[in-house]
């Protein structure tokens, strides 16, 4: 199929920090196959109308766990050790794979609808996130989050498991969904089990999706069992052999930023959460400004509470200013990168997504701008991070298919999901 989008607004996100308008976009099948200036005589199937619309990459989130959606509101304002141990994982050990269906497909259609259009994902059950993913048309790359059970037949079992989840969805849907290994943290997987997560990555080719550095007490933890920083730990027991998409990154010295910039290590910022948790404040504006494509992400919407990622650019280019006391910490045009090319680097699908370039995959948003918060026009970079709202989102396109076009998601029943997940969350505790 073909699509062309013409006279829109532009904003590539491929390195130039530029606003073009008047812009022609064709896409042909999932590819973008040109970018154009001058009306062109061309046959296409379906023509979208850029008038009053601004588009630019779909964002990416590259730290969630979609299939605790249906915790969202259920237990907070709490510490996240006790967040964890109390509240999330009783309720977690009852869930069945149909919930995670089920909260995978509200988490999705929530992201699709506030302008991600590719998410990283770390929970169990993944073959139903997977299924999921297939049916929405999202892009995703997919980690079965697993921790140490201290019982090597258990472990060889999570292992297993991993390895079919690569067999039966790496590259499924068109290459729509990627495979990770999740081994959940250091402090809850102990040192052979992590390196044997490696071992299983190198095997299957692929990356390491983990959590690292979130917490003052996990970082005070890990210099007290190994007198290493989780970072350092990581290295040295060959995490970072492999592609490391590391999420929070919170709590980091001087020698952990050096350790992430010299190593094949990507670290997520998840503001929201990191603020909900009380967990801190990341050292974005200093892991930028040494190189490092830090990326952004929403964590779960039960430590958020939602997966709006444009509120989390909001939160980066904000709060940054105010931990560093320096108003041009972290600019609009940063915060747009880490949730766009920057969590493409993250999720090593650069040279697929993360910018509007000829030859990429057609995954893009179409903002609408005709709308009173967007008002006047004055330099549309900045309004993207610091006016422009998750509902703005008008028309989402992935892998060269619309998902939604003027607000409405397309082929995905909503009053199902939502009374479905109504249903799970009251029968839960019962259960
Ligand atoms: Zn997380």
């Amino acid at each position: 199929m073909n699509i062309l989008i013409k006279n829109i607004t532009l904003v590539p996100m491929d390195g130039k920090d530029e606003i073009l308008s008047n812009m022609n976009i064709l896409i042909e099948n999932d590819k973008i196959k040109d970018i154009f200036k001058d009306d062109k005589d061309l046959k296409v199937d379906k023509i979208i109308d850029g008038k009053n619309k601004l588009l630019m990459p779909g964002l990416i989130n590259s730290h969630t766990h979609t299939g605790m959606s249906i915790f969202r509101n259920y237990a907070d304002d709490l510490p996240l050790h006790e967040w964890l141990n109390v509240a999330i994982w009783p309720l977690e050990a009852k869930l069945v794979a149909e919930d995670v269906y089920w909260a995978s497909k509200l988490s999705i259609v929530e992201m699709i609808q506030s302008g991600t259009t590719t998410f990283s994902d770390m929970y169990f059950f993944m073959d139903e996130t997977a299924k999921a993913v297939g049916e929405t048309g999202i892009r995703s790359v997919l980690s079965r989050g697993i921790a140490d059970e201290n019982d090597p037949i258990k472990n060889a079992a999570k292992f297993d498991e991993v390895r079919k989840m690569h067999k039966d969805w790496h590259n499924a849907f068109d290459g729509r969904i990627k495979v990770m290994v999740g081994p959940h943290a250091p402090y809850t997987c102990g040192t052979d089990f992590l390196k044997e997560c490696v071992s299983v990555a190198k095997e299957l080719n692929t990356g390491i999706h983990i959590h690292l550095s979130e917490t003052k007490k996990e970082v005070e933890d890990s210099f007290e069992i190994h007198e290493l920083s989780p970072i350092e730990y990581a290295k040295e027991i060959g995490i970072f052999d492999v592609h490391t998409l590391a999420a929070h990154c919170v709590v980091l010295s001087q020698e952990d930023i050096e350790i992430i910039r010299d190593n094949n290590v990507y670290p997520v910022n998840n503001p929201g959460s990191n603020f909900k948790l009380a967990s801190g404040f990341a050292k974005v504006d200093e892991i930028l400004s040494k190189g490092i494509p830090m990326a952004l992400g929403t964590d779960s919407s039960s430590s958020n509470n939602n997966l709006n990622m444009f509120e989390e650019i909001n939160l980066a280019a904000l709060v940054n200013k105010s931990v560093t006391e320096d108003a041009t910490s972290v600019s609009a045009y940063q915060a747009l990168e880490m949730a766009t090319i920057n969590g493409a680097k993250a999720l090593n699908l650069q040279d697929e997504v993360g910018s509007i370039e000829v030859g990429k995959k057609a995954d893009m948003i179409l903002i609408d701008l005709n709308v009173s918060h967007l008002y006047p026009r004055n330099n549309l970079i900045s309004a993207l991070a610091y006016s422009a709202q998750g509902s703005d989102v008008d028309t989402v396109i992935i892998d060269g298919k619309i998902v939604m076009e003027d607000k409405k998601i397309l082929n995905i029943d909503l009053n199902e999901i939502f009374s479905q997940v109504e249903r799970i969350i009251s029968e839960i505790p019962t259960r």
